[in-house]
């Protein structure tokens, strides 16, 4: 298979710390088989307007739960799925999942909300993602504009000019494009100038030192903010856990926030639950 020959046996050895090679075999085995055993569930994670505290969209996540392995984590599986040649049909089912779902809410009556789905290098490299999109949108009948894809500074740096095609006929249908994990990669200024994205995701990594005002991190989200702002994209940070991050984020006129503090990933029913109850960030009233 592809990813194999590519990047050979060798790169288990990333997961060496978690996990022996024995038990990623045993892993790949399942996840092999992880889509006929109906192995998989979506989560969803708020993303919750800084101004007026609404949710306005979600995350969708990824988990497997395996009877004998227990809950793997994306960061081990999608990689492998990417290696063994899987990633097609995983992505698929993901968007599938998303929108379906994102669907059935709107016709329950919740507001319509924004649904995000992460992509990875292969989905671009190796299918037919434009049409894949186009068909789930079909077969789900959403509308593309509740449909949000997020793609790493990695898939743009892989092909820069095809990536930018396919953003390009992705968003002719109404989808918004954001970058995940900003700031993480390799993508230089220049591209980002040209790329049709919406919305940049500043890291986790840079939000969990904020809460000390002198750390470089504090630094490098305000300039993210400045920088998104500047060219017009709206930005969200990743990875909120406290007050003191959000206030940080506020004052620095950030757009929106996920993150712990206002919610975990959830399931699909606990997500609607919080969409039922209004659940809010508390404003500051003094800043409004
Ligand atoms: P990501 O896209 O950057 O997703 C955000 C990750 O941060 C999620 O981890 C989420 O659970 C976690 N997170 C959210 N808020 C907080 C917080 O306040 N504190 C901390 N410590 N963590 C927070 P998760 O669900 O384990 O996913 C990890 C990564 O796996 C994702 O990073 C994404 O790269 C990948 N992934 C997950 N689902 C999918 C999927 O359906 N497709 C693809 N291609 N990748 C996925
Ligand atoms: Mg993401
Ligand atoms: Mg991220
Ligand atoms: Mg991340």
């Amino acid at each position: 298979m592809y990813y194999a020959k590519e990047t050979g046996r060798d790169s288990y050895c990333i997961y060496s710390d978690e996990m022996s090679l024995h038990n990623m075999l045993e892993v790949e085995t399942a996840l092999r088989r992880v889509l006929e055993r109906d192995e998989l569930t979506l989560h969803y994670q708020p993303k919750v307007d800084i101004h007026t505290g609404e949710i306005y969209g979600m995350e969708a996540l990824l988990r497997w739960f395996h009877p004998t392995l227990g809950f793997v984590p994306p960061d081990v599986f999608i990689p492998l799925a990417e290696e063994i040649g899987m990633i097609g049909k995983l992505g698929e089912w993901v968007l599938h999942t998303a929108c379906e779902q994102n669907r059935r809410w709107q016709e329950q009556g919740l507001p319509p909300l924004r649904c995000a789905v992460n992509l990875s290098v292969g989905q671009f490299q190796y299918t037919n993602l434009v049409e894949t999109v186009r068909q789930v949108l079909l077969d789900t009948q959403l509308d593309g504009r509740w449909l949000e894809l997020e793609v790493t500074e990695s898939i743009i740096i892989q092909d820069t000019e095809k990536v930018i095609d396919m953003l390009l006929e992705l968003k002719e249908f109404g989808i918004e494009i954001s970058i995940d994990d900003f700031g993480t990669g390799y993508s230089s200024l220049r591209y980002l100038q040209r790329l049709p994205i919406d919305t940049l995701k500043i890291d986790r990594s840079f939000v969990k030192d904020i809460d000390s005002p002198e750390a470089d991190e504090a630094a490098i989200a305000r300039a993210v903010i400045l920088l998104a702002h500047s060219l017009g994209l709206r930005v969200i940070a990743e990875g909120v856990e406290t007050e003191v991050q959000l206030d940080f984020l506020r004052s620095e006129n950030c757009d929106a926030i996920q993150g712990y503090l206002f919610s975990r990933p959830v399931p699909a029913e606990q997500f609607a639950e919080l969409v039922r109850s209004q659940k809010r960030l508390p404003v500051r009233l003094d800043v409004i």
